[in-house]
């Protein structure tokens, strides 16, 4: 049981780069608040994923549109994941090739005019959204936004020690390859990853996660967005 209950309808916007550890925060708040999780990122995972399968081409803002359209009523999007075609391929969309197509995909105006709607809708009844333009289009109202960051080295170090027991690339390469990705979700035209003006930043690097979920819980405290469950 968690200690804490959120206020109904309550939506809490979690950004950031790539690797620094929206996800694993997000899933943590979430069970300390008792909201569900929505990882946007999959979303975008899935078009890459399905693009790729077809082998359209990542740059081709028509097809994908169109790819877009198609899959729209093929996606459950869950608070356990990402349902295509009834069969939960979450596990599947996780690789190093599926997240490069992802932001690849993401850079695409036509691509994420089409996930906006999808985003909005299934925040309505309150959860917590991890992304990267969370706080400053899909919710801008979110009545809290965290921006998470961390140094691109200490990024690059937590997920070269996911990816190693796999036999997966060398740090260098896993910095050389997150700096890139930080660049394209930066200075893309639209949707670009940027912190909100009224988002709290939390530089992660050299903290532990427990002690991030709490800054996060304190300031929802505070802002009477929590309280102790009775
Ligand atoms: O967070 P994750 O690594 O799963 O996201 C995959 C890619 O999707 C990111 O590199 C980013 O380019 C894109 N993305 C985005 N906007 C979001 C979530 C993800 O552009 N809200």
């Amino acid at each position: 049981m968690s200690e804490w209950q959120a206020i109904s309808g309550l939506s809490i916007a979690i950004d950031g780069p790539s690797g620094s550890g929206k996800g694993t925060v997000a899933k943590m708040l979430a069970n300390e608040v008792g909201l569900p999780v929505l990882d946007t990122g999959l979303l975008y995972r899935v078009v890459a994923s399905v693009a790729l399968s077809r082998t359209v081409a990542l740059d081709d803002s028509k097809a994908l549109a169109g790819l877009v359209d198609g899959l729209l009523t093929s996606i459950d999007w869950t608070v356990e994941g990402i349902f295509f075609e009834g069969e939960n391929v979450t596990a599947d969309l996780r690789s190093e090739q599926v997240g490069e197509a992802a932001s690849r995909v993401a850079s695409l105006s036509a691509v994420r005019e089409k996930l906006l709607g999808l985003q909005r809708q299934l925040a309505q009844a309150g959860c917590i959204m991890d992304g990267r333009d969370i706080g400053t289009v899909v919710l801008p109202d979110a009545p809290a936004k965290f921006f998470l960051t961390a140094s691109v080295r200490e990024r690059a170090r937590r997920r070269w020690a996911q990816l190693k027991d796999d036999g997966g690339s060398s740090l260098e390469a896993v910095v050389d390859e997150l700096k890139m990705r930080d660049q394209r979700d930066r200075e893309r035209q639209h949707a670009p990853l940027c912190q909100a003006e009224d988002a709290i930043t939390i530089d992660s690097t050299t903290m532990r996660v427990d002690d991030v979920v709490d800054r996060m819980l304190g300031v929802l405290e505070r802002r009477g967005l929590i309280q102790l469950s009775s």
